[in-house]
C-alpha cells in the first residue's frame, strides 16, 4: 500500500460555510454536517487542524466601509471567529470528537491562547485543533491566518473548503464553458488573480512550499474522498 500523500492537514473554512438558508449566521444543522466531515477525517487517521473565518457574522473591511474604524473593525471580525470556532468545537463534541480552540488573542475564560507546542501535543493525542481569531493582527484574514498555521504546524497541505469543487479558468455560475483546473501553479494563481485565497496567504504556502487544495465542502463525505486519493478538486502547487 503507498503511503498517504498526506498525513496533518489544515483545514480551512470560511464563516460562510457554517451558515443556513434561513439566514441564520451560524445554523446547528450545517454546522454539524461540516463537523462530521472533520470527524470522517480524523476516523481516517489524519491529524486536523481548523482555521475558520468570521465573514458570515462580521467582516473588518465591509464595517469599514460604513465608519467603524479599520483597526477596531478587524478586531471585530476576530471576535466572530472566535463564536465560530466555539460553534464547530461544540459540534465536533457533540459527536465525540475532541478538539481543542486556541485564540490568537488570548481569551483565558473562553479558550487557549494559541501556543505552537501545545497545539503539537493536541494533534498528538488525537485531537482536533480549531485556531481561532486569525493572526491576531488587524489588516489581515483568516486566509492568512490559515497559511500561517499551516506553516508553523507542519502541516502537508492547506484544505480550503469552499462551495464550488475547485479553481475554475471562469466563474462557473456565469460561465457555462469554464474549465476547472486539475493543478494550477501559486504563480499562476497569483498573476491571474484567480480566486482561492488572498494573495499574501498564496505567497505565503507558495514560499512554504505546501499545497492549497481547494475542495467543496458542502459535498457528502469529500473530505475524506479527497484525502484518499479520490474526488474532484484543484490543487495549487509549484
Ligand atoms: N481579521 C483580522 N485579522 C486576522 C483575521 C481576521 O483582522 O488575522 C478580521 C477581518 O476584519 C476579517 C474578519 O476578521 O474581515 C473575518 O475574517 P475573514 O474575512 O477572513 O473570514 P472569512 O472570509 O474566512 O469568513
Amino acid at each position: 500500500m503507498t503511503e498517504p500523500r498526506f498525513k496533518r492537514i489544515l483545514l480551512k473554512l470560511s464563516g460562510e460555510v457554517l451558515m443556513g438558508e434561513g439566514g441564520l449566521a451560524i445554523d446547528p444543522a450545517v454546522t454539524s454536517r461540516v463537523a462530521g466531515e472533520i470527524k470522517d477525517a480524523r476516523d481516517a487517521g489524519y491529524e486536523l487542524c481548523v482555521v475558520v473565518g468570521g465573514g458570515n457574522i462580521f467582516r473588518g473591511l465591509s464595517a469599514a466601509a460604513k465608519g467603524i474604524e479599520r483597526a477596531t473593525a478587524d478586531y471585530m471580525g476576530m471576535l466572530a471567529t472566535v463564536m465560530n470556532a466555539l460553534a464547530v468545537q461544540n459540534a465536533l463534541e457533540q459527536i465525540g470528537v475532541e478538539t481543542r480552540v486556541q485564540s490568537a488573542i488570548p481569551m483565558a475564560s473562553v479558550c487557549e491562547p494559541f501556543i505552537r507546542r501545545r497545539a503539537e501535543r493536541h494533534l498528538e493525542k488525537g485531537r482536533v485543533v480549531i485556531f481561532a481569531a486569525g493572526v491576531g493582527s488587524p489588516f489581515f484574514t483568516t486566509d492568512s491566518g490559515a497559511a500561517l498555521r499551516a506553516a508553523e504546524m507542519k502541516c502537508d497541505a492547506l484544505f480550503k473548503g469552499t462551495s464550488v469543487d475547485g479553481v475554475y479558468d471562469a466563474d462557473p455560475k456565469k460561465v457555462a464553458t469554464a474549465k476547472r483546473y486539475a493543478t494550477v501553479s501559486y504563480d499562476k494563481v497569483l498573476s491571474d488573480n484567480l480566486k482561492v485565497m488572498d494573495a499574501s496567504a498564496v505567497a505565503l504556502c507558495r514560499d512554504n512550499n505546501i499545497p492549497i487544495v481547494v475542495f467543496n465542502i458542502r459535498e457528502h463525505h469529500n473530505l475524506a474522498t479527497i484525502l484518499a486519493g479520490g474526488g474532484v478538486s484543484t490543487i495549487v502547487q509549484k
